[in-house]
Order: C-alpha cells, then structure tokens, then sequence
C-alpha cells in the first residue's frame, strides 16, 4: 500500500476494500520498520484497536493518525521531548484528542519534537533528533518535526502538531507536505502542555489541504475548558474546498520579497503565483511595515511566557525529581537542572530576565505594543486583499548541527512564519517544488477565522499540481 491521504483511506474504508484494523496494522508495520533510523515516534501505541458503535457513523472512523508528545493522551507516555517528563504518564486527554476519539479516530504513536516544543529543527529533544526522509542527513525541521517526517515518510496518514512560532508550518515546509496552523482560539489548549499559552495553537500536519479540512472539522470548537478557545461556529470546511477562486486578490508583502529570498526559491514561488493566477486570482503588491519586529518581538513574549508556564516542574508534583537536593532549594534547582536541556534553560533565564522588575516595562511591555502594530498591520493588509502569500521558509531542510551552535541563527528560521502568531492569523503552508531534491514551501495567511478560505485556496492549487503527492526515496519500499 502506497502513501494514502485520509481521503482515500476513507475511500477504501467506504467500499470495504480495506479495514480499519488492517490500515492500523500496515501503518504500526511501517512505523516499526522505519522509526528506528527516521526517529518521528517517541512511543508507539500498538495496542488493538476497538471501535464503539457510537462511532460507527463517523467519517474517520478508523483513520489512524500521529500525535505530538506535547498533547496528553490518557494512559499513553507524554514527554513533551523532555527528561522532564519523560516518566509521566497522562491521566486525561488534551480535548482536540478527546474531539477526535470520539470519532474513532486511531493514535498510532507520540512524535519526537523539539523540547517543550522549543526549537526548529527537532534537535532540542531529549530522544534524539529526527531525520528529514527526503535527506537523512538534513533535519525535518522543527518543533513538530517529528509528525512532519512521520507523515512525509508514509508512517501515519495525518498528525497533530502545535504551532507557535512556526512549528507546523516549517517543518511541513521541510518535509514537503502541508501544515495548517489555524487562527488563536480555533482548537482547545486543554491538555495541550503549555508553551506560551498567548501563541500556542494546535493544528495539522497533512499530505493535503482536503485532508486538513476534514480532520479540522472535528478538532475544532469551543472547550468550557479553555477559555481563550473561540465560541465562533466551526464551519464545514470540506464544503468550501470547491469554491471557485475568480476574482480572489491576494497581497504580496514587499517586507517578504525584499531580495532576501535565494532566486531558486524565489523561482518556485514566482511559479506557485503563475499557476494561481491561471485559476483567477489577482495579485497585490502590499505592506506589513512592522513585520520586521517579528522575530525579536516573539523572542521577549515567547520566553516570558515561558518561564512562567514551566515553573511548575519543580520535581514535587509530577515528571523528573532529582534525589540530589540537600533542602527545599537546592531541591528545586537540580531537579531543573537534571530535568531541563540547554535551550529551555535558555528561554527560562531570557523570560525571567524580561520579565524582572525594571526590565518588565523596557522589554515585556514594549514586545505587548509591537505586537500590537504587528496585528494592525494585518488587520489593514486585509481591508484590501482575501490572504497573504510568501515563502514558508528562506531556505529547504538545512543539514544537522549547521545552526545549533548559533540560537540566533536558529531562530531566523521562523521569519516568514512568526508574525501569524503573534496576531493570532491563520496560516498554511503547501509544498511548491523541489531545489536539488528538497522540498519548498509557500506559506498563505488568511484574516481570523477563514480556515476555510485557505483550504479553498490550497486544495484548488493541489487539484491542478501534484508536489504535494511526492513521496521522499524511502516510500518507494510500499510499492
Ligand atoms: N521555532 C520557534 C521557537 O523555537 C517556534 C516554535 C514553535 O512554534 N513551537 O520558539
């Protein structure tokens, strides 16, 4: 069996040419014979699946998917890619997990991510990092990059991963598949481990846009749990895949085509913009004057909020103790000390610092107004178009260790990818070509709320291309 979207799984479910026990055991077989040198998984849950007659009138019932170890799933091992956790095990569900058990869905196993979900390049875990399956010896991409280079190589159909700064869409990007990170507020943070609970958001890495749309369906909503979750209607998104997009004008920021961009990328995403015109859509030249603030502005509000939702692993309650601590104190500290890897200390020690007295008002305060314009500037920018396109990333999947040395350079890697959170945007990322047999991506920001306008968007791309269908050397093997 070849790598399949949820789409045809779904197909094959609905004509009995397959069942979903067996789809689980082809997918479990491939994970097994594959995660040992790609690393995605952290665990696998092998356990048989059965299904409740509630879920028999669901339409992914038995679709199988992956699942990043930051969503807690009762009874399952959740690390969060960190000694930290590496021993607890979830009383509960995260409610996007919930939401989709319900439906009978199937959790094939928890993907290696960066630690805490901070990083982009999966190197930061404490499993090991994962490798790319177009180059094995590039990275995925990160945080999620694990569910990226799970769903790339063929391991699962569909996964979940969170979004940040970027951590769906660049790892997607990297792996050649499509991220959707939705707007802030669209998918429950209930039992989502925190990471700076402002910016989270939990979406889908897939191999399609139709695929993102049908399993957003049924993540999405308000959860009494979550109180920044969105009481805005879930829509069907599967039912707008087909609009036509005449007349769709889109706007082309100069601050993301101001030269910087190598011209063999900046070839494909002049090519991506041709084949969109070809479907009717127009192109704007437009402005995000305070887009360059981005990246800065995240790296004060993201460790803040950081070190706050982190102080409670303190080795009393749950995950890592250290049996070092002489007294309460020095308790505290080696257990953090044991427990925490170099780049979480980091975020730690930065989000302290911004947030100190007499640094609050210079760094935290002044990085919550730029936020502020970053958002005007979008909120404007869609006075005049439908969405934003761009470059996902300035370059394809980078090779292991080129940039782990240099935080600064690391985090240059979100960008394109960074503002859509500090607004709350949605965004999505389609794969758009290859440059010397690496994946690229184009990235498309829609105002609040319009998931469904960017699956229309990207499914029309995808129903006239087919990069999203390339399969990496390594899936070959299912023919
Ligand atoms: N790379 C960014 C960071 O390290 C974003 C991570 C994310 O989106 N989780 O903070």
């Amino acid at each position: 069996m070849k790598r399949h979207t949820v789409k045809e799984l779904q197909n094959m479910l609905a004509d009995q040419s397959i069942s979903s026990e067996e789809i689980h055991q082809i997918y479990l077989n491939r994970i097994k014979s594959m995660n040992d040198s790609i690393n995605a998984f952290i665990s696998i849950e092998s356990d048989e699946i059965s299904l409740s007659s509630e879920q028999k009138n669901s339409e992914i019932k038995g679709i199988p998917y992956a699942l990043k170890d930051i969503f807690c799933s009762e009874g399952d091992k959740t690390t969060c890619g960190s000694k930290m956790l590496a021993n607890f095990v979830s009383p509960y569900d995260a409610t996007v997990v919930r939401n989709l058990r319900e439906k009978g869905t199937v959790i094939l196993g928890k993907t290696n991510m960066d630690e805490f979900a901070m990083g982009s390049s999966n190197e930061t875990s404490f499993y090991g990092n994962v490798l790319n399956p177009w180059d094995e010896e590039r990275t995925p991409g990160g945080s999620s990059g694990g569910s990226a280079a799970a769903v790339a190589a063929g391991m699962a159909p569909i996964a979940l991963g969170t979004d940040t700064g970027g951590s769906i869409r660049q790892p997607a990007a990297l792996t050649g598949i499509t991220g959707l990170k939705p707007t802030y507020g669209r998918c429950s943070r209930f039992g989502m481990i925190a990471f700076a609970s402002s910016l989270d958001q939990a979406g889908i890495l897939s191999i399609s846009a139709e695929d993102a749309a049908i399993f957003l369906e049924h993540m999405a909503g308000y959860d009494q749990k979550d109180s920044t979750s969105s009481i805005e209607e879930v829509p069907k998104y599967t039912e707008f895949l087909n609009n036509d997009l005449t007349g769709k004008v889109v706007g082309l920021p100069r601050e993301f085509f101001d030269g910087s961009l190598d011209s063999k990328y900046q070839t494909l995403v002049t090519e991506s913009i041709h084949e969109y015109e070809k479907m009717g859509v127009q192109f704007k030249d437009i402005s995000l004057p305070n887009i360059k603030y981005s990246v800065p502005t995240y790296y004060v509000v993201a460790p803040a909020e950081c070190s706050s939702n982190l102080a409670r692993y303190d080795g009393v309650r749950f995950g890592h103790r250290s049996s070092e601590g002489t007294d309460l104190d020095s308790f505290y500290k080696q257990t953090r000390k044991e427990g925490f890897g170099p780049e979480v200390k980091r975020r730690i020690i930065t989000g302290t610092y911004v947030l100190s007295a007499g640094y609050y008002d210079a760094y935290y305060l002044k990085a919550q107004k730029v936020r502020q314009l970053i958002n005007q500037d979008f909120l404007n920018a869609f006075e005049e178009v439908d969405v934003i396109m761009g470059p996902t990333t300035q370059q394809s999947a980078f090779k292991l260790g080129d940039k782990l040395d240099d935080p600064v350079s690391m985090y240059m890697n979100d960008i394109y990818t960074i503002s859509s959170n500090l607004s709350g945007v949605p965004a999505i990322s389609h794969p758009i070509g290859f440059v010397d047999n690496l994946p690229f991506g184009l990235q498309v920001i829609a105002p609040h709320f319009m998931e469904h306008d960017l699956l229309n968007i990207v499914h029309q791309y995808q129903m006239s291309t087919d990069w999203h269908l390339q399969t990496p050397n390594l899936c070959r093997e299912f023919d």
